[in-house]
């Protein structure tokens, strides 16, 4: 597999055409203008494009890179929208540095000032419910750009709750403002993605009364538990709005989701 040739090397691309779930989204040149450790393992990759100008988005929405081609086909990974400035024309994302063998792993860790990339967006179709008393977030690391930028976003008297596993102190970052209050779960030597603490932590934080939301993201399998316990709760499920990021031990399948058996 070829993880780096150039955009000219596609001869075969579902996405040739931005219809259907890509409807409404634009195709951007994106230029590297920064990569940098945020914490240790969360990179802060800005970018910038001419379609950025125009560009709308909603908070919890990600943009697709084509991180790679295989075969004359696109490899495309998904990352959250953390801010854009469209007068500068610039979108910042944070991407988790997993240490694992992955494209979008390997492009993180390559990319520098003045590469291009292509991009898609924005995608994604989970936004803050507007009628809810509070908002519930729980996942992994590579849910907090989502999580952050989304409970950053709720209006004044909405209460947010955020639980993340990530890998340790270090990792920790500023909670967004507002009535915000963030749990941090370390997970120390525990490999990413089991769900045992996140769901013991999720049968234990408190449902306030009045009308909650739930947000779940991270690793398939785990989301898949988490959903389980906020069922064993009490919580419908039109009250929990889950997506899987990633799937343990199994790369991503081309167009950015974890592969389906
Ligand atoms: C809508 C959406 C939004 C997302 N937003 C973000 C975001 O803002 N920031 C972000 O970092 N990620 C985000 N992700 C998750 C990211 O796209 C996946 O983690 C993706 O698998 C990374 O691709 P890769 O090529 O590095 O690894 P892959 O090729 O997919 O996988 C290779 C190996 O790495 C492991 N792996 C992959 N991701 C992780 C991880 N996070 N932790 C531990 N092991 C991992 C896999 O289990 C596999 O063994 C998002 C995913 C979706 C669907």
């Amino acid at each position: 597999m070829a993880d780096s040739a150039p955009a000219g090397a596609v001869t075969d691309d579902p996405f040739a055409r931005l219809e259907g779930p890509l409807a409404g989204t634009t195709r951007m040149r994106l230029t590297v203008t920064q990569n940098r450790p945020l914490t240790p393992a969360l990179q802060q990759v800005v970018l910038t494009a001419p379609e950025l100008a125009g560009f709308r988005w909603r908070p919890g929405q990600d943009i697709m890179l084509m991180v790679a081609v295989a075969d004359g086909r696109p490899v495309r990974r998904r990352y959250t929208i953390r801010a854009t400035d469209p007068e500068q024309r610039l979108v910042t994302l944070e991407i988790v540095r997993h240490g694992n063998e992955g494209p979008g792993e390997r492009w993180v860790t390559g990319a520098r000032p003045g590469d291009t990339v292509e991009g898609i967006g924005p995608r994604g179709k989970i936004f803050l419910a507007p009628g809810a008393d509070w908002h519930l977030f729980i996942g992994d690391h590579a849910a907090l750009p989502a999580f952050f930028t989304m409970a950053a976003a709720l209006p004044a008297g909405q209460r947010a709750t955020v639980l993340l596993e990530i890998p340790g102190l270090a990792d920790e970052q500023q909670p967004p403002a507002g009535d915000v209050s963030v749990s941090w779960l370390h997970r120390g030597s525990r490999p990413a993605g089991e769900p045992g603490a996140l769901a013991e932590a999720a049968g234990q934080v408190p449902l306030p009364p009045g009308l909650g939301q739930a947000y779940l993201a991270g690793e398939a399998k785990a989301v898949l538990a988490l959903r389980e316990v906020l069922a064993d709760r009490g919580m419908p499920g039109d009250q929990v709005s889950a997506k899987a990021y990633w799937g343990r031990g199994r790369a991503n399948a081309s167009h950015g989701e974890p592969a389906r058996d």
